[in-house]
């Protein structure tokens, strides 16, 4: 999870997730009509057997809202939410979703919550007050190209504006990724700067999904990074092992442990059902590698707004293996309105979570406050 990003630009929400979005990797064009089936023969095989079968799973993924629809036996009844609006929807900011991800949705249930996470509906598409393209201020913490620092000893860097799946409450959904360096090399200034400040320890991988990036580019970035001797640790935000588990491979373990930093991946899971199948193996592997593994979420309306959906939530992430970490309450970002959940009710779910669930099940209920030192705890 990108987890944060800056301004609309002029490539706008339209170029999100796009293959000139991201760096020279990954590449999958997110344009709202699926591909063709292709006869890829890294297909044939299961992908945890291939290598690279993730790169095979992200282009096999559903790019169309109708055949979403369809998969899901929901042709009719999301006939209308889909209409005219819907596709306006779509069209800002393409629905991209994985197939295992799909696989783990409820058929025939039109407010299962893993489909309401991805589906393109017309209420993105209402302008409202106090919902803005940079929530989180990100632009005014930019650095240098790319490189953004809110809170001291932390910096970030926003390796590339593709993902495996898009959420629809995305607080980067407006970020102009176009602007952010392409490629190891282009990243020379950021780098450069994290160098020169012998305060900050930790450099984040954001995006976007940094796992969308292949694994030289990544194992060339850790290994910079790993050079800059007052860095301690490097930490990365993705979505990738929940919904394209394939991701996890050997190679990917490899660069992200094999460098003196200490590793934690911060995951982003927002219901239980969402963790089953190949994405708990993707977290064991994680797991057994020595990796640190957290999780953010972020508290959606429709989602996972109960405290049965936010216990049930924390209780999977421990059962895995993962600390809950963050419940976040939603960045304002421009067509995610629908999702917000009062920060009242918010407090009031995660008061009966401190009832049923021991203190380490519990995440830290936060805020983003543009231009705060920290995360502002709700609670
Ligand atoms: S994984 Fe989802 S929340 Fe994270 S950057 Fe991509 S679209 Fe945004």
């Amino acid at each position: 999870m990108g987890g944060a990003s800056p301004p609309d630009g002029p490539q706008g929400p339209t170029d999100f997730g796009s293959a000139n979005r991201g760096n020279e990797i990954l590449a999958q064009p997110t344009t709202p009509v699926r591909p063709q089936p292709t006869p890829d023969p890294e297909l044939a095989a299961p992908a945890e057997a291939r290598p690279d079968g993730w790169r095979a799973a992200l282009r096999d993924a559903v790019r169309d809202p109708a055949e979403l629809c369809r998969l899901l036996g929901l042709e009719e009844t999301l006939a209308g939410p889909l209409a005219e609006r819907g596709a306006a929807a779509a069209a800002g900011f393409p629905l991209l979703a994985p197939r295992s991800y799909i696989d783990r949705m409820r058929p025939g249930d039109p407010n299962d919550p893993l489909l309401r996470q991805v589906l393109p509906l017309g209420e993105e598409t209402d302008i409202v007050e106090g919902f803005a393209a940079d929530p989180v201020g990100d632009s005014a913490a930019e650095l240098t190209p790319g490189l953004l620092q809110k809170y001291e000893g932390r910096a970030l860097l926003v390796t590339t504006g593709a993902c495996a799946v898009h959420c629809r409450y995305c607080f980067r959904r407006h970020f102009p990724y176009g602007l952010a360096p392409k490629g190891v090399e282009a990243w020379r200034p950021a780098l450069e700067a994290i160098a020169a400040d012998d305060s900050i320890h930790e450099a984040i991988l954001s995006g976007g999904d940094p796992l969308t990036l292949v694994d030289a580019t990544l194992a060339e970035l850790a290994a910079r990074l790993a050079a800059i001797p007052h860095l301690k640790r490097l930490r990365i935000h993705t979505r990738l092992p929940i919904v394209l588990p394939e991701r996890v491979t050997d190679a990917m373990l490899g660069w992200l442990t094999g460098s003196r930093l200490a590793p934690v991946v911060v995951l982003h899971a927002n219901h239980a059902n969402e963790l089953a199948g190949a994405a708990v193996e993707a977290i064991v592997r994680l797991r057994s590698a020595g990796v640190l593994l957290l999780n953010q979420s972020v508290l959606l309306r429709g989602v996972n707004d109960t405290a049965d959906a936010q216990a049930a939530l924390c209780e999977r992430l421990v059962e895995v293996g993962v600390t809950p970490y963050y419940l976040h309450q939603l960045d304002r970002v421009a067509g995610a309105a629908h999702f917000e959940v009062p920060v009242e009710r918010g407090r009031a779910i995660v008061a009966e979570l401190r009832r049923r669930l021991p203190g380490y099940l519990i995440p830290k209920y936060v805020q983003e406050i543009a231009g705060e030192p920290h995360k502002t705890v709700l609670t």
